[in-house]
């Protein structure tokens, strides 16, 4: 039987399925005449609840490191919420409900708030925070036990319904061949954990739990999204040989750690990294990446219930800077609002958060927000090379505001005697049509510009990216996007300035020749892309791909730019698209 799902981490699994399904909890309503004694019980569930969530936070620590760990940090401090703690208990005092049945609703009411707002994939996944929150309390009062994956023994397809952050922690990564659920997309925490401990992932496969049992052959390619239960022994044997060849391209690859970014006819250029916090460093040294092209900070400040302080800031950048010293890092101020509010800044509901309240335009607003950033930036800069960003920039009265403070604070750390950097290149996010258009007025005034094209396409043609009707309308080979681009390369090198493309479109294997073509000089990607697009690098003249460029240059639609892409890729050392 086929299937397929949502695309969440790469990779081929032939294996047998462990089909996880967590026992039943029914909520039981009653009334209780011994309050002190329930609200014994209530205090009692949520301490063990919370027993419960540091040893899952001392096992996501070893499993997954720090960072990725700090989810449960942040779990342990819902179970602090009075709103939820403290009403509970009200609501057992005052109506005299049972323990269950209280925090029941009071839970419920707290995910309907982040519910409300569940167009929204950032509040839908604090709304499963506090799901799986609590969820652990009431199993507690119930006494029926948490799914416990700390127990695999065999190599298993672990099957379920939706992973727990908490769940994922638990388990041996050793064991678990792949992960498939009903439930969850690509910025899902269980997508996340898949990607960092590099187990092929495919979610939202909305009944696969139904459709499985335990003991199953699945054959499945987290790229692609396809899954099979029971396939034939002869489709096992195609997926097995579709891995070995994977295997074989990731080793050929790797082959190519230590060579050079350079065409045969000798035209140079940067491939570096996408980054989201000093976790992610591993991935960039394995694959040899130049450098950091964009760091995305508003990681750090997600998953919280405050902005985190300077010193902690300080921290994580001063961690990404000296261990890829003396490699460039390009760290992005916060680029918060839009798809990524958080809660504690109050942006508030907007109708078009994506025309809103935004990035730059919020830190602007909150120069003491801006400022820590920056502090902790200029003094991270002691320990590498570091070029700092800004993003969601529609004008220059922007950038130069932005650029007052980063002197403002410059000076204040001068006088203060705090090393830092002598030269730190500022640069300008290229992601509004109105800054690409006047792509020479910013060359003119900053030392870098990076195309931001996940949010260049979706303004330039007016499609939210993260709108699924008209994502067919999301279309990264549309003329005017491209031409945008290349009047951004060829303004920024009127002034001798260099163009880095850090969206999607920067690690995509069909527009990497026309990229190069175009004159673009730094390439910015997810770190696994990295060898891959150093191969393709190699495999082009300068001359071709500027001969492609031109060609492309020529058409009106974007289905024959499309289509000559798709030709030009189709010469051997490309490999698959990933927009
Ligand atoms: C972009 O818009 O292309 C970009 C790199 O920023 P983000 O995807 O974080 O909005
Ligand atoms: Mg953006």
């Amino acid at each position: 039987m086929n299937l397929t799902g949502k695309s969440a981490s790469h990779g081929i699994v032939v294996g047998r399925a462990r089909v996880i399904k967590t026992e039943a909890l029914h909520v039981e309503v009653s009334t209780v005449s011994n309050v002190a004694a329930e609200l014994m019980r209530f205090r009692s569930a949520i301490a063990a609840a919370k027993k419960g969530l540091q040893s899952v936070h001392a096992r996501a620590l070893e499993n997954l490191g720090p960072d990725k760990a700090a989810i449960f940090e942040a779990h342990l401090l819902i179970l602090e919420d009075p709103e939820l703690v403290e009403t509970t208990e009200a609501v057992i005092s005052d109506r005299k409900l049972n323990a269950m049945a209280a925090f029941s609703e009071v839970s419920h009411a707290a995910v309907a708030i982040f519910d409300a707002m569940a167009d929204n994939e950032y509040m839908r996944e604090r709304a499963a925070d506090v799901r799986d929150v609590s969820d652990r309390v009431l199993r507690e009062l119930a006494g029926v036990s948490v799914a416990d994956l700390s127990d695999l023994h065999d190599e298993v397809i672990l099957v379920c319904r939706d992973l727990a952050p908490s769940e994922t922690a638990a388990m041996d990564p050793r064991k678990v061949l792949g992960i498939l659920t009903d439930l969850g997309g690509k910025t899902s925490h269980t997508a996340i954990v898949a990607r960092t401990l590099e187990i092929p992932a495919v979610l939202g496969l909305r009944r696969i739990t139904e459709l499985a049992k335990t003991g199953d052959w699945i054959a499945f390619d987290g790229e692609t999204g396809e899954v099979e239960i029971s396939p034939s022994e002869t489709t096992r044997a195609e997926y097995l040989e579709r891995r070995k060849k994977q295997d074989a391209e990731k080793r050929e690859l790797l082959a190519l750690v230590g060579q050079a970014n350079e065409t045969p006819d000798g035209r140079r250029t940067e491939i570096v990294a996408n980054i989201g916090s000093p976790q992610d460093l591993p991935g960039v040294l394995k694959y040899d990446a130049a450098g950091v092209g964009l760091y995305r900070t508003e990681f750090l400040f997600m998953d919280r219930s405050e902005a985190p302080s300077e010193e902690e800031q300080f921290a994580a950048y001063k961690a990404v800077l000296e261990g890829l010293s003396p490699k460039p890092v390009t760290i992005r101020t916060l680029d918060i609002g839009g798809d990524k509010p958080l809660p504690y800044l109050e942006i508030g509901h907007e109708d078009n958060p994506f025309l809103g309240y935004r990035a730059i335009r919020y830190c602007l607003e909150h120069p003491e927000i801006l400022r820590t950033q920056l502090r902790a930036l200029l003094r991270a800069s002691a320990f590498g090379n570091l070029r700092v960003m800004f993003p969601m920039i529609a004008s220059l009265e922007e950038f130069l505001a932005a650029k007052e403070h980063f002197e403002t604070v410059r000076e204040e750390l001068r006088a203060a005697k705090v090393p830092m950097a002598e030269k730190i290149p500022l640069g300008v996010m290229i992601e509004i049509p109105s800054a690409a258009i006047l792509s020479d007025v910013f060359a003119e005034h900053c030392e870098f510009l990076s195309i931001g094209t996940n949010d260049l396409i979706q303004y330039t043609v007016a499609v939210d990216r993260l709108n699924e009707r008209v994502q067919h309308l999301y279309d990264p080979f549309h003329p005017a996007v491209l031409r945008l681009i290349q009047t951004v390369i060829t303004n920024a090198k009127k002034f001798g300035r260099k163009t880095s493309v850090c969206g999607e479109m920067g690690g995509s294997a069909l527009h990497l020749p026309l990229l190069l073509g175009m004159g673009l000089d730094e390439f910015s990607m997810a770190p696994t892309s990295v060898l891959r697009s150093r191969r393709q690098v190699r495999s082009w003249t300068f001359a071709e791909a500027q001969e492609l460029a031109r060609e492309v240059a020529r058409q009106s639609r974007s289905s024959d730019i499309e289509a000559i892409l798709n030709r030009a890729s189709a010469r051997p050392n490309q490999g698959r698209s990933s927009i």
